[in-house]
C-alpha cells in the first residue's frame, strides 16, 4: 500500500508538472500574441425572430497562433482572466470591435448593436471606466449602439458591482445578462442593478422542443423580462424546432447557428447584404 502511494504521488507529480509547464509554454503564447495581435474578431448576427431582421452581432474572439493554428476562447480565455492579460486583451477586443462596428453604422443599413463580452477582471480594473470612455471617443461609436454582455455568476456581487455597471449605464451602454439561468444567484440583482436584457443560456434552448423542464425555463425567463420590462434573447438556437418552440412565447430576439455561425468581417458584410436585400 505504501509503495503504491507512493507511486501515485509520483504519477500525480508528473502530471501537476506537465500541466505547469503546458501552462507557462500557453501563458508565454498568449503574452507574445498579445503583443503580435494574433487575435482576430468574428461577429455572430443577432435577429428579431419574428421579422427575422438582424438587430445586432456579437463579437467573438479568435486566436491565430502562427505554429498552432487557431486556439478555441475557451482554451485562453481562463487563462487569459488568471494572468490579468485579460486587461490588454480586452481593450482590443472592445477597441477593434467598436471600430468595426462604426465603419458599419456608416453604411446604408439601420444601426446594429453591437456587443462585447466583458469579464470580470476587466470590471475590477480601476481604469476600465475611463479606457471605455476613451474608446468611444476614439472610435466614434454611438453609446446607444453599445452593449455589454457580463455573466450572471459576475453580477451576483451586487455591491461591488453595482457602481461599475451605473457608471457603464452613465455612458450609454446597455448590460446584458450572459448565461442567464445558470448563474446559481438569487434573482434580487435584476432589481439592484441597471440590467437592459437577459440572455437565456444555450442549456435552455438545446432541448427546448423535447425537454419539458427546458420549455418551461426558457418561458419563465421570457414572462419575466416581459413583465418587468427587460430584453430578452436566446442564444444557441440551431433548430427550427428551436425557433417555433421560442416563438409561441411572444416576439423575442435569438442568435444562433440556425441563423448563423460567427462570421468573419467579409463573410459578416455578405450576410449583412442578403439581409438587407431579402
Ligand atoms: P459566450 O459569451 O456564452 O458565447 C457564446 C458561444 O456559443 C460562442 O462560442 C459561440 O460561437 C457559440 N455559439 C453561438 N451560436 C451557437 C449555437 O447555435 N450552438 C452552439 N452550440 N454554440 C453556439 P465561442 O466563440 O467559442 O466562445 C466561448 C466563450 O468564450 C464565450 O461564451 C465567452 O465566455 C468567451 N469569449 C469569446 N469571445 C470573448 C471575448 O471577446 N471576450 C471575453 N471576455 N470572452 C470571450
Ligand atoms: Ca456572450
Ligand atoms: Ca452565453
Ligand atoms: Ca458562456
Amino acid at each position: 500500500v505504501k509503495e503504491r502511494g507512493k507511486n501515485d504521488f509520483m504519477i500525480f507529480n508528473k502530471q501537476l508538472e506537465h500541466q505547469s509547464l503546458e501552462r507557462r509554454i500557453l501563458e508565454s503564447a498568449l503574452r507574445q500574441a498579445i503583443k503580435e495581435e494574433q487575435f482576430y474578431l468574428e461577429y455572430q448576427p443577432k435577429m428579431d425572430m419574428s421579422t427575422n431582421e438582424i438587430i445586432g452581432m456579437e463579437a467573438l474572439v479568435r486566436w491565430e497562433h502562427p505554429d498552432l493554428g487557431i486556439i478555441p476562447p475557451l482554451k485562453f480565455i481562463p487563462l487569459a482572466e488568471e494572468t490579468g492579460l485579460i486587461i490588454p486583451l480586452g481593450e482590443w477586443i472592445l477597441k477593434e470591435s467598436c471600430f468595426q462596428a462604426f465603419a458599419w453604422q456608416n453604411n446604408d443599413f439601420p444601426p446594429l448593436r453591437l456587443s462585447v463580452n466583458i469579464s470580470v477582471r476587466q470590471l475590477e480594473d480601476p481604469n476600465f471606466i475611463d479606457k471605455v470612455k476613451s474608446i468611444v471617443r476614439e472610435t466614434g461609436i454611438d453609446a446607444k449602439n453599445l452593449e455589454f454582455e457580463i455573466t450572471e455568476s459576475v453580477l451576483a456581487n451586487v455591491n461591488s458591482i453595482a457602481p461599475i455597471l451605473k457608471e457603464i449605464q452613465k455612458i450609454g451602454i446597455s448590460i446584458s445578462v450572459d448565461d442567464f439561468g445558470t448563474g446559481y444567484s438569487s434573482l434580487s440583482y435584476i432589481k439592484d442593478l441597471p440590467i437592459d436584457t437577459l440572455k437565456i443560456d444555450q442549456s435552455f434552448i438545446k432541448d427546448i422542443h423535447e425537454n419539458r423542464e427546458s420549455k418551461e425555463i426558457a418561458k419563465a425567463i421570457i414572462n419575466l423580462a416581459n413583465s418587468i420590462g427587460l430584453n430578452v434573447i436566446a442564444e444557441g438556437v440551431e433548430l427550427k424546432e428551436h425557433v417555433d418552440e421560442l416563438k409561441k412565447n411572444g416576439s423575442i430576439h435569438g442568435q444562433g447557428y440556425y441563423y448563423s455561425r460567427p462570421l468573419k468581417v467579409s463573410a459578416f458584410e455578405e450576410f449583412l447584404k442578403t439581409a438587407h436585400e431579402a
